[in-house]
């Protein structure tokens, strides 16, 4: 994982905090904080140029990925877009690439790194840029509720499905505990499969996807899930809740997502006649019940791709993404689903200020912000995802 030297001064190390001030480090965190670069002006005119210069002067030897959720000024440079996993496949399929730079979030640059060679080197642009869900679930949390699992005597019957969202650390868990990685758009075949090994899952750390999942595709009640909350001694659960669950789901969620409401589908349904709504899984229960549609944001592009002209689209997920999809979509009214949430502020760390210092000191010969994965950790990530890519 990331090494970084200091705390922050004054700040107390908490898996929950944004840290958003760009310096400093959190040891608890899924990513640093820390970014030492000598950034250019967010308001120098010359910044397309240079990172156009940049890129060039680099070649074949640099490849720029970019995460659907990512700013238009950052995506006019990547040379593949696509969702965590797509991305870290792409990063694979490159092995002549020196430099991949993750335009994403932190655990997606640690996956890219697990998934490519030893001498590509993966960077994250802005070491600030982690993941809210991803830090809802840290090691020590996910050991700790291992053993009250096997305190409750379901351990040997219980198998962990890790969203592709965690960190290197809980994806290693993962592995090592004979279980699988899944995306939000194999999160059901990932379920089969693990009901197949074990008759409990243990499913990490977006609980709304678990939930949804269980529910909607696989047919269980909500009576069949639990809710373990890392913060509580044994999760806030008893021993014989744990036994009679069938699904045990962390209590994390995704910041933009979980702010989705039912209000604002009703609300939607009013302003705008006809309209679609369409949501990630990533929302609540109620949210999903609400929309007429869910999938993952390929599964938002693609639907959006095929929709009539004319018809009118209400999506729910990262913003950045559903104004892409309305300048793409121009003979289509495509909305933003909710009036209060705003951008992925993580997401957002990624700007072209970032995107131009790392390409310019690659151009200059250091190579900032690497993320690297600790081999045995990286070794049991790689078999959860390689069980994640042998799903039926
Ligand atoms: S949109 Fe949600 S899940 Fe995605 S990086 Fe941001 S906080 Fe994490």
């Amino acid at each position: 994982m990331t090494t970084t030297p200091d705390l922050m001064p004054g700040v107390e190390p908490t898996p929950l905090a944004l840290l958003l001030l760009g310096r400093g480090t959190d040891p608890d965190s899924e990513r640093g904080v820390d970014c030492p670069g000598d950034l250019p002006a967010a308001s120098d005119p010359t910044l397309v140029e240079r990172a156009r210069t940049a890129k060039e002067a680099l070649g074949d030897r640099v490849f720029v990925l970019g995460h659907h959720y990512q700013r238009d000024e950052v995506i006019q440079f990547a040379d593949v877009t696509g969702d965590s996993f797509r991305l870290a496949q792409q990063a694979a399929a490159r092995p002549e690439a020196e430099f991949i730079v993750f335009c994403g979030v932190h655990f997606m640059a640690e996956s890219a790194d697990i998934l490519t060679g030893p001498d590509q080197a993966v960077l994250l642009p802005d070491l600030a840029a982690g993941c809210s869900m991803a830090d809802m679930a840290t090691f020590d949390q996910v050991e700790d509720c291992w053993e009250a699992l096997t305190a409750a005597g379901v351990a040997d019957v219980t198998v962990p499905v890790s969203y592709m969202n965690s960190s290197a650390a809980i994806k290693g868990f993962t592995g090592r505990h004979g279980g699988t990685i899944c995306t939000s758009s194999n999160a059901e075949r990932a379920l089969e499969w693990a009901f197949t090994r074990g008759t409990k899952v243990l499913f990490m750390p977006d609980q709304h996807l678990g939930r949804n999942t269980a529910v909607r595709e696989l047919g269980l009640s909500l009576d069949d899930c639990v809710v373990y909350d890392p913060r509580k001694p044994m999760g806030g659960l008893t021993p014989q809740q744990l036994q009679d669950a069938t699904m045990i789901l962390w209590k994390g969620h995704c910041s933009v997502h979980g702010r989705f409401t039912v209000d604002a589908v009703r609300d939607v349904r009013e302003r705008v006649p006809g309209v679609n709504v369409l949501v990630h899984p990533e929302c609540s229960y109620d949210v999903v019940g609400a929309a007429d549609l869910v999938g993952s944001t390929e599964f938002i592009i693609r639907t959006l791709e095929a929709a009539e002209p004319g018809s009118a689209w209400a999506i729910g997920t990262e913003l950045n993404l559903v104004r892409r999809l309305a300048n793409e979509h121009p003979d289509k009214t495509v909305v933003f689903l909710e009036k209060t949430v705003c951008f992925c502020s993580t997401m957002n760390r990624i700007d072209l200020p970032h995107l131009v210092w790392t390409l310019e000191s690659l151009v200059e010969g250091t190579v900032p912000n690497r993320i690297e994965v600790e081999p045995e950790t990286a070794r049991w990530a790689r078999a959860a995802l390689d069980q994640m890519l042998a799903l039926p």
